[in-house]
């Protein structure tokens, strides 16, 4: 089997009115884009991947990830046997630098083409599952108390065991955010933070003490994320577990962190690593180093969503049993492009019993979503 070419498709579904995301990253995630990226072969086999266009992460976007895919990837690719998964991203990964996300998409439709053409779910191909379900927890967005209590209620409501609340906006509005949120969802229902390097050291230390009172078990990135000195320093003041998220794209990112002490867990997630099996090395590296990880997110829809299931039932240096994962994308939107849902269910995400990522393209759905 030989992949015979690339394509790509730009395209931007709807979030349900009252699901945008606010968050310390500045501007609210109102609308999504995507890059939908389809591998095709001489049998006949596709590869789906997608590429979640968010500039404020990554730098890249529809445009960016077109241009990289056709200029850089698709000579390197075709002609090569795509089952060849671990050797041609290692080959890509030099390509350019950075524009993890875009690599990630051709990645992922490797392993959709090594999975169906092995008849296997790309957990297997993974070495099996390793747990039954992925837990998951819901995300509440950086809003008014009121508003951000009613999602949590919401989120109780669908089954949610665990949630996370936006801060890092101001310091008085995160506190009140987070009082509105405990207190509708009660002693019970696991809850941490999220300030997405939001907070300067100073306030951070303050806050943190502040909101030790509502029972939060995590606070994700509390400083910006080029700042890993300063993160270490934080993590020795505080008691509260600290989650590394924007900090950590790489494995090399990965080691610097353990090796300063910075952080107890890793958000890992399929885009910002450059693919499930980069992904996969950055949490075997935890492990061995004692730190847990879990699988964040930047709201995927379903092609994505089945990548980061994979990934995470078949991962054991993922500790989604102490830190749910946010395996939470298709919640957020009014449709999806997949022909149909993913099982993904509140606060348990699981793969489909199908071959590759198990996944189809709704092709009147892409047409109705392609941006034009
Ligand atoms: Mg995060």
């Amino acid at each position: 089997m030989k992949i015979t070419r690339l394509e790509t498709i730009p395209i931007c579904v709807p979030l349900k009115a009252g699901f945008a995301i606010r968050s310390g990253r500045g501007g609210a995630h109102t609308v999504s884009p995507f890059l939908l990226v389809r591998i095709h072969t001489d049998d006949g086999i596709v590869g789906l991947g997608e590429a979640s266009c968010t500039p404020r992460w990554s730098g890249e976007d529809h445009v960016t990830g077109a241009h990289l895919i056709r200029t850089y990837l698709e000579p390197l690719l075709v002609g090569e046997n795509p089952i060849e998964v671990a050797r041609l991203t290692q080959n890509f990964r030099l390509a350019f630098a950075g524009n993890h996300f875009t690599k990630a998409a051709v990645e992922m439709a490797l392993w959709d083409i090594a999975g169906q053409a092995a008849g296997k779910p790309v957990y297997e191909l993974l070495g099996g599952k390793v747990r039954e379900f992925v837990p998951t927890k819901w995300s509440v967005s950086g809003v008014e108390p009121e508003p951000a209590a009613a999602i949590a209620r919401w989120a109780v409501a669908q089954g949610f065991k665990a949630m996370k609340v936006k801060v890092g906006t101001e310091p008085d509005a995160d506190v009140a955010r987070v009082r509105a949120v405990r207190e509708a969802i009660g002693p019970d229902i696991k809850l941490g933070v999220d300030a997405n390097g939001g907070w300067a050291m100073d306030v951070a230390v303050k806050i943190i003490e502040r909101l030790g009172k509502f029972g939060i078990c995590f606070v994700e990135q509390p400083l910006s994320p080029e700042d890993g000195v300063h993160l270490a320093d934080l993590r020795k003041a505080i008691l509260v577990p600290v989650i590394a998220d924007e900090s950590v794209y790489t494995l090399q990112d990965a080691m610097m962190l353990a090796r300063l002490g910075a952080a107890d867990v890793f958000a890992i997630y399929v885009g910002k690593a450059g693919g499930i099996g980069p992904a996969r090395q950055i949490a075997e590296f935890a492990q061995s180093a004692g730190i847990k990880c879990t699988v964040g997110s930047n709201l995927e829809l379903g092609v994505g969503s089945a990548a980061m299931v994979h990934l995470a039932i078949a991962t054991p240096g993922i500790t989604a049993e102490k830190i749910p994962c946010d395996i939470i994308g298709p919640f957020f939107y009014e449709d999806d492009i997949v022909r149909q849902p993913l099982p993904i269910a509140p606060g348990a995400a699981r793969p489909k019993l199908a071959p590759g990522l198990g996944v189809e393209l709704d092709e009147e759905k892409v047409e109705r979503y392609r941006v034009k």
